[in-house]
């Protein structure tokens, strides 16, 4: 008997090369490409990437670089310190990345400016004693809400493609949330994370891909892989589970890592829990429309900027856009930069949903934003549904995942819908499931 592993995305090779590493030969069951949403490509002399454009360095990020013998394909940003901008009052804006470039900034209000730096030491500052509340709820008293709207609402966007009053903040800052509810202050917070620092930013020489493809390549020998897709887990006797698979396939395992996640994992989960179902049902996804362009060299862009992020209610639903060779060089040939436009997001309208219509407004709603002479259309990839939004309230989802696992030793939640949505939290969510997943069947053994 073996355990099926639900999505072949980096969370279930993660999964898959944690099993393997401990003998097991487990199954991955992936209709889709291998490495789901890790997408590169090489084009005329530049790196695409459709879906993850950056990693952040956390220890067991560079723990699996290191096994997976990716260490030297690391670059770091050749720009040191390289800026992150909003789109403010028509232009560029540089995130303050300390006290004095704060005092200057105008995306804070004279009122914050004047209090910030009491506030961060006061203990019990942020919203105490609710069950949760959204991310602008949570961080208004201490920012306020002008930086609430120009500057966390488009890094928010940036990276869930949501909206800063719907997303929850306990799912997305949850060792925040935990320390208000302990009534620490945001410094003591910080101190107690990694030293206080911030985790770099890296790529892969060749693409983010290589690290699929890696674990892939470490795997593949020893796992089954089923391109099908899973319809239902149906709980056999407690301890084995049926899966039903596409064109009637099925398959006996004794435990399923689900790493697919909001509606795609509702169906599945059904004949465990209906109520879970219900609510897996009931996540909105953003979509996510990605477009590679290119410009001159010598065209006026933001010199130290990794990109800009655009706040709601831009007419363009413009999330972000990012100038990845500005700070990664080798990602584009010399003469050329490439511009990363990523549009769309849980709110978006429909003024881009054609590829016609947008292959003929980008490039002059880019030329007029940046003021530069021409813009040349490389490539676009739409994702329909890319990031489950943890809204208000999804703590609930969670806890129902919780429960399920309890009741179903041997299933364990792995997907995007489980918390974290960047690479390396990822990785670390699934090692996570797979920790579980063994010690669910040790005690159903003993
Ligand atoms: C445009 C974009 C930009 C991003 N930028 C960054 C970034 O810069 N940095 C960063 O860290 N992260 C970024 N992310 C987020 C990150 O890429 C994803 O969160 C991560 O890749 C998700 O990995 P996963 O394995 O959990 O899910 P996925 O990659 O979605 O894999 C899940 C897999 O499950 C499969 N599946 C679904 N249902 C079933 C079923 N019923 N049966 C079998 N298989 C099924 C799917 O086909 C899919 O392949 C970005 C995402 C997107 C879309």
């Amino acid at each position: 008997m073996t355990a099926a592993i639900i999505g072949g995305g980096i969370a279930g090779l993660t999964a898959a090369y944690e099993l393997v590493k401990v003998g097991e030969r487990p199954y991955i069951i992936e209709p889709g490409a291998i490495g789901g949403m890790v997408r590169s490509t090489q084009f005329g002399g530049f790196t695409l990437e459709s879906g993850p454009n950056v990693l952040v360095e956390r220890p067991e990020m560079a723990r699996l670089f290191s096994e997976l013998g990716l260490s030297g394909d690391v670059r770091y940003p050749s720009v040191t310190p390289y800026g992150q901008y909003v789109w403010y009052d028509g232009k560029p804006t540089k995130v303050p990345a300390g006290v004095l470039e704060l005092m200057s900034s105008p995306l804070f209000s004279w009122g914050t400016k004047l209090t910030l730096p009491i506030k961060v030491l006061l203990p019990r500052l942020l919203k105490r004693g609710a069950p949760d509340c959204s991310v602008g709820e949570f961080f208004q008293p201490l920012i306020g809400a002008h930086a609430v709207k120009h500057l966390l609402d488009p890094v928010l966007k940036g990276i869930y493609g949501g909206d800063v009053y719907d997303l929850s903040a306990r799912a997305i800052f949850p060792g925040l949330w935990t320390a208000s509810q302990e009534g620490r202050s945001i410094v003591g917070y910080m101190r107690s994370r990694s030293g206080g620092r911030k985790p770099p930013i890296m790529v892969l020489q060749g693409g983010i891909q290589k690290l699929t493809q890696a674990l892939w390549a470490k795997v593949s020998g020893h796992v089954e892989h089923v391109p099908l897709a899973a319809e239902r887990i149906i709980p056999l006797d407690g301890k084995r589970y049926k899966l039903n698979l596409s064109q009637g396939k099925t398959l006996e395992v004794d435990g399923c890592v689900v790493t697919a996640a909001g509606k795609e994992a509702s169906p599945l989960v059904f004949h465990l829990s209906e109520n879970l179902s219900d609510q897996l049902l009931n996540i909105r996804s953003a979509g996510l429309t990605v477009v590679h362009l290119a410009v001159s060299r010598d065209e006026p862009l933001v010199k130290d900027a990794f990109g800009v992020l655009f706040p709601g209610g831009m007419p363009c639903d413009f999330l972000g856009v990012m100038f990845n060779s500005l700070i990664f060089p080798h990602v584009a040939p010399r003469d050329k930069h490439i511009l990363t436009v990523m549009l769309g997001g849980a709110q978006a309208g429909d003024r881009f949903s054609s590829e016609e219509t947008l292959r003929l407004e980008l490039p002059t709603l880019l030329c007029n934003l940046f003021g530069v002479r021409a813009v040349e259309w490389i490539q676009m990839y739409r994702w329909p549904a890319a990031i489950p939004q943890l809204s208000v309230g999804h703590h609930l989802i969670v806890k129902a995942m919780d429960a399920c696992e309890h009741e179903f030793p041997g299933v364990v939640f792995a997907g995007v819908d489980r918390g974290g949505v960047g690479v390396s939290e990822r990785i670390r969510i699934a090692r996570e499931a797979v920790k579980r997943l063994r010690r669910a069947r040790v005690e159903t053994v003993v």
